[in-house]
């Protein structure tokens, strides 16, 4: 056993509360803001995470997390199978990595084009059939030049083509505003996301349900905004450990 990986970073006593203390946080807002509770959802973005720290979070109850690296997700999976905890992909996608990804995961939350929705519904249509790949489109909203996503004008195009994929759930977007310090600046852009998808007319509009914004610094800002998913990395895990 790697007693590397496999020290205890965090009890799950303190897990359990950490992950209380969040969902008061979401609680205050969704009464704030008049929806139910539990139509808000988050996933832990346990990216550089050691494998203990996710297990106190899993035995403290935690659902779903979020991985960015294929290789470290694929251990973590494995490692964790017994948790059947549910696996969001949140980072970019090679599009020859994408077998190993609709094969791993229940999610990916970061689909940006259409070779990539062909590649991920081909595997998944050999690795699950039956059980399509849930699916959110990463939208580029404040259109930064390096940053991953479709432009507003490509994303009707994706949303047609990857609707009609049959190894694929079409759920809603996903989106990463620019950092803006200010977070009224944050707020137009969550605003904007929120109207692509309500403007969105999907070819299944019955699994149109997704809105996956917000971070550890602006998740309460994104779930006023409209946000139902959120991506928690420092807040709940603490600072993620240098690689
Ligand atoms: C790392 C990451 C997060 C979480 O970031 P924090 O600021 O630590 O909460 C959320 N979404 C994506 C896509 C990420 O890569």
């Amino acid at each position: 056993m790697n007693t590397v990986t496999e020290h205890q970073t965090i009890s799950t006593e303190e897990a359990r509360a950490k992950l209380a203390w969040i969902q008061d946080q979401i609680n205050s807002v969704t009464d704030e803001i008049g929806v139910v509770a539990d139509t808000v959802r988050f996933v832990g973005a346990s990216k550089a995470q050691p494998l203990a720290t996710i297990r106190a979070f899993a035995d403290a109850g935690i659902t779903a997390c979020g991985e960015n690296y294929l290789q470290d997700a694929i251990s973590k999976i494995d490692e964790l199978e017994r948790y059947e905890l549910e696996w969001h992909f949140i980072g970019h996608i090679q599009t020859n990595k994408a077998k190993q990804v609709a094969e791993r995961f229940s999610w990916v939350q970061t689909l940006d084009s259409v070779r990539l929705a062909k590649r991920l519904s081909a595997a998944r249509l050999d690795s699950h059939p039956g059980e399509p790949l849930n699916c959110c489109i990463q939208v580029n909203v404040d259109n930064e030049p390096q940053k991953a996503g479709v432009s507003a004008e490509a994303y009707d195009e994706l949303v047609a083509t990857a609707g009609e994929l049959p190894g694929l759930k079409l759920r809603g977007v996903m989106a990463i505003p620019q950092p803006y310090p200010e977070l009224a600046q944050r707020r137009e852009s969550f605003k904007r996301v929120k109207t692509m998808f309500d403007d969105t007319s999907p070819r299944q509009p019955q699994h149109w349900d997704t809105i996956s914004m917000g971070m550890s610094d602006d998740y309460l800002t994104a779930i006023r905004c409209g946000a139902n998913l959120v991506r928690l990395g420092t807040v709940l895990f603490g600072p993620r450990p240098p690689k």
